[in-house]
């Protein structure tokens, strides 16, 4: 049984972090570099215990956690490395005529103290990478991981308590009653990852003390499938996609809409596929992952078996194992725009592909529903890729793939009002977590000398 974080302990050390802020608000880019590489010669260090306490958490395989929690924080680490001394800097602003004598810059300085919210579905990867925007910074940190991932959270203590002291990073282990604690009090800025549901209540406790937030959520991530395409190819993206961690991703597409002259082919395609990726059976493949618990299998099963009664027809998959949380890849159509399928966000491997005749239907689907956090689109028309892109918004957008704006270090990552609100990672989480001051430096002579009282024809002349 996991030993939750107590609530005397949340206010011993939020207390010590109150103190320290001003401490670490002086840090060089040098003293939070040197932290960040003690971090990731830990991270190293830790590599196997990290892959096996997430495969005990529901059995994610080791290459798995590699390419998607590992690697994108060693590289998320090694960017904020290079970069920081330049994303620190002054920033100058241009200067304008009317106020000659004035030179603005902007200088970043950190917010204070910050909460950092997480959710269970990429348990190391979504604590660390927002960590490490906020230590960049040069605030401290509460972390605040989720209560589903007992395995990876004794790991991340150890790893985050062996490179920084509690006066910076501290870590809390609970539930609603210690997270609704933590946003009882008032930080700087609060980082949250989860869904929309949680999101309004973390934005009502942070309108309290008006604290800066983030909100990284989710919701209906559509894919839109135009008839000129290379199939084969799109499949194997979409594939990637949404079955990687088992469909447990903010910005897996959670559905398709299929130009109906592919409809044929795209079933077959999606078959033969699924077959090569996991082969006959999926439930023996060391690449598949599982559910995280119970409650999300009845959830899921539960949409699977309604959607079914209401006349949707399986494409592959549709067999699970309760015993193992085990949900196979699932592809099928026909799904009622009424069912949970196709109104609340699916978080499992189940994927609807909806045929459309006319673009326009498919787009105004979309358009009755929250703002998506991703939006896919897979077209060899620059025509259809522009139409998509100029009728919808979306967070992101990845054209003819999946996930992978996630993953470039130069794009914010973020959602739209209910998938999100304000950008992460790189230097855009090194700015969410920077307070950017505007400072206008008087170079020669101050204002009251131009705009003096009693105005007179010198103060005309300047406005004329
Ligand atoms: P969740 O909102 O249930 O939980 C997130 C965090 O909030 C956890 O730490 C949890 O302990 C805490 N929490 C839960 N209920 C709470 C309450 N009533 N009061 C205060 N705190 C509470 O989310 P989840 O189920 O852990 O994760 C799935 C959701 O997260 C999906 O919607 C997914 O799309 C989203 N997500 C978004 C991103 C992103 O970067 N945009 C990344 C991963 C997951």
């Amino acid at each position: 049984m996991t030993r939750y974080t107590t609530i005397p302990e949340i206010d011993r050390v939020y207390a010590l972090q109150q103190r320290s802020k001003a401490l670490f608000k002086q840090t060089t880019a040098n003293e939070r570099i040197a932290k960040l590489k003690a971090l990731s010669a830990v991270i190293d260090e830790y590599d196997f215990a990290i892959k096996e306490a997430i495969y005990k958490d529901f059995r994610k395989s080791h290459t798995e956690t590699e390419v998607t929690e590992i690697m994108a924080i060693q590289m998320a680490i090694k960017e904020t490395i290079t970069k920081l001394p330049k994303w620190m800097r002054d920033k100058p602003v241009k200067r304008v005529w009317k106020l000659f004598n004035v030179k603005p810059y902007l200088h970043y300085e950190p917010k204070g103290n910050t909460l950092i919210i997480t959710p269970w579905n990429y348990p190391f990867n979504l604590p660390m990478a927002h960590l490490i925007s906020s230590v960049a910074a040069g605030n401290t940190a509460i972390v605040k991981l989720t209560e589903h991932t007992p395995h990876i959270n004794q790991v991340l203590r150890k790893i985050i308590g062996a490179v920084f002291p509690e006066t910076q990073v501290f870590v809390v282990e609970g539930e609603v009653a210690e997270t609704s604690h933590l946003l009882g009090l008032r930080f700087d800025h609060i980082h949250f990852t989860g869904s929309p549901a949680v999101g309004k209540i973390v934005m009502k406790a942070a309108s309290e003390h008006l604290a800066d937030i983030t909100l990284e959520l989710g919701g209906k991530s559509p894919a839109i499938i135009d008839k000129n395409v290379n199939l084969q190819q799109v499949v194997r993206n979409l594939i990637w996609g949404k079955f990687v961690n088992a469909g447990q991703t903010c910005i897996a597409p959670d559905y398709a809409l299929v130009d109906v002259a592919l409809k044929d082919d795209i079933e077959r395609v999606f078959q033969e596929e699924l077959k090569h990726a996991f082969g006959e059976d999926p439930q023996q493949s060391a690449d598949f992952a599982r559910i995280i618990n119970a409650a999300h299998f009845e959830r899921l099963t539960d949409a699977l078996r309604q959607a079914q009664v209401s006349g949707a027809r399986l494409i592959a998959g549709g067999r699970s194992d309760a015993a193992e949380n085990y949900i196979e890849p699932t592809v099928l159509t026909d799904v009622a725009a009424s069912d949970s399928l196709m109104q609340d966000e699916i978080f499992g491997p189940i994927f609807p592909l909806v045929y459309y005749h006319d673009i326009g239907d498919a787009l105004q689907l979309i358009e009755e529903k929250e703002k998506p956090l991703a939006l896919y689109i897979f077209s060899k028309s620059d025509g259809f890729i522009d139409y998509v892109l100029a009728h919808t918004t979306a967070g992101g957008t990845c054209i003819n793939d999946t996930l992978i704006h996630l993953m470039h270090p130069g794009l914010p990552f973020g959602g739209v009002n209910n998938s999100g609100i304000g950008q992460s990672l790189g230097k855009f989480g090194f700015k969410a977590f920077s307070h950017e001051r505007a400072v206008a430096d008087v170079t020669i002579q101050p204002m009251s000398k131009l705009f003096w009282f009693p105005y007179g024809e010198k103060t005309q002349k300047i406005l004329r």
